[in-house]
């Protein structure tokens, strides 16, 4: 929830004469309740307290067999479920079970050159509570990126928190199972907004906040701040267009999977990149390159913890997991992480 403007805007028109008692035990009921009603979380916690659980059930026109026929034994592979709530508003039409699939299809194409697996676990449908239609994905960030480090060490310093809402919208809606936290739950809402810090003139930053059609919650902008089971949500908003359909899925799952921004070869990266050539930009584009020319995005996709081989009992033999949250430097990148200098967002003679 952020609604301290609020609160300050209730500061500023408070005549001075007034008797200020009564507002600060307001206040501090306020802090009191929202102490009480927050949801501590550590990264490994695995239970809910208080948020209540929607029910789902698979929607079961769809032959998942025959979705999956590429999969093949002895590939890496990740997993891939979708929620698609069934109370949506009836003017949303942004998102469509059809576009789901499309989308889904077009990953495991998008993928296959790389000899990475999409594999679809199951689509599901049921009924959340509507006031989770709509979330703001992160609190307003309080420090902007002065460019003295680069985007991603400024995430590792500064990570992208959850605003309480959209924790709790989390909680409701993703089931929690023992792979939870490293399979990848693509959740339709109809709204998710995502603000950020940019410069409006001069040294003065303004907030603005952007609708986004799809969002990865990436790693790399919020290392250790979801809760670990919900850590492979991607959200859904718009597959209207044919390009949309075409890359909005695959796009996402890049964001987690090779836990990078929007860059490509020579391209460092930035919250909006339009070129052509890369999966991981904005455009046409579906190429994951590699080596350091590609900025490794294959051979970091090829260690994302979200992978696993099938082994030939039929377990799952997993990539190891982060070791630092999964920030953008992470060990077990290795020498698969490009080093490159911050870009300064105001005049250098301030
Ligand atoms: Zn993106």
């Amino acid at each position: 929830m952020y609604h301290s403007p609020t609160y300050l805007k209730k500061v500023f028109i408070i005549p001075q004469k007034l008797n200020y008692a009564p507002f600060f035990l307001l206040l501090a009921a306020t802090f009191l309740f929202q102490c009480s009603s927050k949801q501590p979380y550590n990264e490994d916690q695995t239970t809910s307290l208080n948020v209540k659980k929607a029910s789902w059930s698979i929607i079961d026109t769809i032959d998942y067999t025959t979705l999956n026929a590429d999969i093949e034994l002895s590939k890496p592979t990740m997993d891939v479920g979708v929620y698609l709530p069934s109370n949506l508003d009836p003017d949303f039409k942004k998102i469509t079970l059809d576009r789901i699939v499309t989308g889904l299809q077009a990953a495991k194409e998008i993928y296959a050159p790389t000899g990475v697996q999409v594999n679809v676990l199951w689509i599901k449908t049921g009924e959340i509570n509507p006031s989770y239609l709509s979330i703001q994905a992160n609190k307003v960030p309080g420090v902007p990126n002065t460019g003295y480090i680069n985007l991603y060490k400024h995430s590792q310093r500064h990570p992208a928190e959850l605003t309480e809402h959209a924790s709790n919208a989390l909680e409701h809606i993703i089931e929690v199972e023992e792979d939870s936290h490293r399979t990848l739950y693509f959740v339709v809402f109809q709204d998710v907004f995502y603000p950020f810090l940019t410069v409006s003139e001069g040294r003065n930053w303004t907030m603005k906040t952007v609708r986004t059609g799809g969002l990865s919650f990436p790693s790399y902008s919020y290392p250790g701040t979801i809760p670990k089971p919900y850590r492979g949500v991607i959200s859904l908003s718009n597959l209207e267009r044919p390009d949309r359909q075409r890359r909005t899925i695959a796009h996402e799952i890049g964001h987690k999977v090779m836990n990078v921004s929007h860059e490509y070869m020579d391209i460092s990266p930035e919250h909006e990149v339009y070129a052509d050539g890369g999966l991981m930009v904005y455009g046409n584009g579906e190429e994951i390159p590699s080596e350091e020319a590609g900025r490794w995005h294959l051979e970091r996709l090829l260690l994302s913890p979200y992978l696993y081989v099938l082994d030939s009992n039929g377990i799952k033999k997993w990539n190891p997991d982060y070791q630092e949250n999964g920030h953008y430097y992470d060990p077990i990148y290795m020498n698969y992480s490009i080093d490159f200098p911050g870009t300064p967002a105001i005049a250098e003679d301030w």
